[in-house]
């Protein structure tokens, strides 16, 4: 059976924020074909875009999976909907954000998939929690590590430790 590791970028700002991630994790690990293997800490940030709205709380996963990449949307976007996100606007307001940052070392362009995810390089929302996991994956398109991008970004702000990673023990 194929296993791939794969980054995912969790955020939410409405509700039991750290919660809804947990919980997110939860539902993605009970579902039997995904093994949360680690969970970064807990980052408090700043809105981008729209920026009249509450804080973040954001982490990042890593996960194998026995899911293709288009089966693993699909399953995202379920829970997002099962945990009642409803579609508000780009840079909205949200109960839950599951995005898909890395699936092993695949690139992909689809209409509705493009992985590596395309902000991923720029945002310290998801740099800084995915280089407390895997500071030296390289990034297949850029050809760059999470260390080196996360340096392009230096003393931008914004993201501020919230709570130590929770354990793991929780998502078994
Ligand atoms: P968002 O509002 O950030 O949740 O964006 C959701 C949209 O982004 C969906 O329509 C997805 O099809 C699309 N999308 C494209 N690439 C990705 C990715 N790597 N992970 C999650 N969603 C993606």
């Amino acid at each position: 059976m194929r296993q791939e590791v794969v980054y995912l970028g969790l955020g939410a700002n409405l509700g039991d924020k750290v919660d809804n991630c947990l919980r997110a994790l939860k539902i993605l690990s009970s579902s039997g074909q995904n093994q949360i293997q680690a969970v970064s800490s807990l980052y408090k940030t700043e809105p981008i875009g729209y920026r009249e709205q509450d804080w973040f709380i954001n982490c990042v996963a890593e996960m194998v999976t026995s899911l293709s990449p288009c089966s693993l949307l699909q399953l995202l976007q379920e829970i997002e909907k099962q945990m009642g996100r409803t579609k508000t606007f780009q840079w909205g307001p949200r109960v839950i954000d599951l995005d898909i940052l890395f699936y092993g070392t695949e690139v992909i362009e689809e209409a509705d998939l493009i992985i590596p995810h395309p902000h991923l390089h720029e945002r310290g929302f998801v740099l800084i929690p995915l280089a407390e996991l895997a500071p030296d994956l390289l990034h297949p398109v850029l050809k760059k590590s999470i260390k080196e991008l996360l340096k392009g970004i230096e003393g931008e702000g914004g993201v501020e430790l919230y709570t130590a990673p929770p354990d793991i023990e929780m998502f078994h």
